[in-house]
């Protein structure tokens, strides 16, 4: 019995869990989980209890886990506190110190970053190689080779990856496997797992939490390799908070709906950059699924037109360093996610200082391209 002022302040709320059900799934706001006696705790370790400590496990993250893999057709999947730290859990997961990965120059900045200076530092060997012809893979796989990975769409200049090819590659070497970072399509335009990946994560910080106000990661695949990363993932203490988990979870519902909206305004907005002859490429995949190709565009400004003054007049179209909200953005690679990157490196993947990358939102695509007219009328010479 609580008797006194400080005893009741902190035991007051009832445990109704049973009693009232919820419409929208509670947030598990806890960092950890009781039990009414010693035998009760124990069933945690047997396996009969769910959660013990939300570092390990939490039902809100663990929702957006399995939710992600159900939609990616995976037996299994694990939230994390970003894609970055998906990505790790992942590779930390496939590859030990002394082996070896082969990866694409066109990774995302953050990636790359970790593959190029991080791994190495801790012992992990990576082959980074131009990806565009897959000999090139196949002439640096190396006696300890365990890991290809690869983006499913590439950023900023949206290169399809050959998966099926990585797999095959794979397949005729024991122990060899495919990771694939599949955030650009999403599971509702492509589904990685089912064309033979063995690991495939998001930085569910875009499409999937979708509404640009949550950072988090996603990592989908088999229950061993899975196990392995959650470990990892403990460990390092990079798990997903139950809030964040949450709307992620909200986020996911509406995946499909925003994905298709999305990508059919992209692809107006693509086929109007090609008719409009202001840019010397338009950058939009081919045949990437059967319901679109997905929601980012990327152009290449002729030289007709001032980039300074472009980026000046987009109205309500904001610049923004990341991507995948409902709102139209656009970002500038060169001083952004291509910053670090050496200018030889950035020429010959095909980016300059004229490319502009258009995450394009749920608008009326009518008025997205009203935006982009006007502001291509502003910035021309
Ligand atoms: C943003 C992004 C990441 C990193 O995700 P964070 O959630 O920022 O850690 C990884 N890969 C791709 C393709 C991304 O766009």
């Amino acid at each position: 019995m609580a008797n006194y002022f400080n005893t009741k302040a902190v035991h007051f709320q009832k445990n109704d869990g049973e009693k009232n059900v919820s419409k929208a799934k509670p947030i598990y706001q806890t960092s950890a989980f009781t039990f009414q006696d010693l035998d009760d705790m124990e069933q945690y370790f047997s396996g009969e209890k769910e959660h013990l400590y939300t570092r390990y496990s939490n039902p809100n993250s663990d929702d957006l886990g399995h939710g992600t893999a159900e939609l990616e057709e995976a037996p299994t999947g694990l939230a994390t506190s970003s894609g970055m730290s998906a990505i790790l859990a992942g590779v930390l997961a496939a590859v030990k110190p002394g082996e070896h990965m082969i990866v694409p120059l066109d990774l995302y900045g953050g990636t790359y970053q970790l593959f190029q200076t991080e791994l190495q530092e801790w012992g992990i060997e990576v082959s980074i190689i131009d990806f565009r012809d897959l000999q090139n893979v196949k002439q640096a796989i190396q006696p300890n080779t365990v890991l290809l990975y690869a983006e499913s769409v590439t950023n900023p200049l949206l290169r399809m990856e050959d998966i099926a090819g990585l797999v095959a590659m794979a397949a005729e070497r024991d122990g060899m496997r495919v990771m694939i970072d599949n955030t650009f399509p999403t599971p509702y335009l492509l589904k990685p797992y089912t064309l033979g990946a063995d690991l495939v994560v998001h930085s569910a910080t875009k499409y999937i939490g979708g509404h640009s106000d949550v950072s988090a990661g996603v990592l989908i695949g088999g229950e061993e390799l899975i196990g392995k990363a959650k470990k990892r993932m403990i460990s390092m203490g990079s798990n997903l908070s139950p809030f964040e988990s949450w709307l992620a979870c909200r986020g996911l519902k509406t995946l499909g709906l925003r994905m298709q909206s999305q990508s059919d305004n992209a692809a107006r907005l693509a086929e109007w950059f090609q008719e409009s002859g202001s840019a010397e490429q338009v950058f939009y995949p081919e045949g990437l699924s059967e319901h679109g190709n997905g929601a980012m565009v990327s152009v290449n400004l002729s030289d007709a037109y001032d980039i300074k003054t472009f980026f000046a007049s987009l109205q309500w179209i904001k610049i923004m360093p990341s991507l995948a909200g409902v709102e139209t953005t656009v970002s500038y690679p060169v001083n952004t996610s291509h910053r670090t990157v050496p200018e030889d490196i950035r020429s010959a993947l095909g980016i300059s200082v004229q490319t502009v990358r258009i995450s394009v939102g749920i608008e009326d695509s009518r008025d997205i391209i009203s935006v982009f007219s006007q502001a291509l009328e502003a910035a021309k010479k």
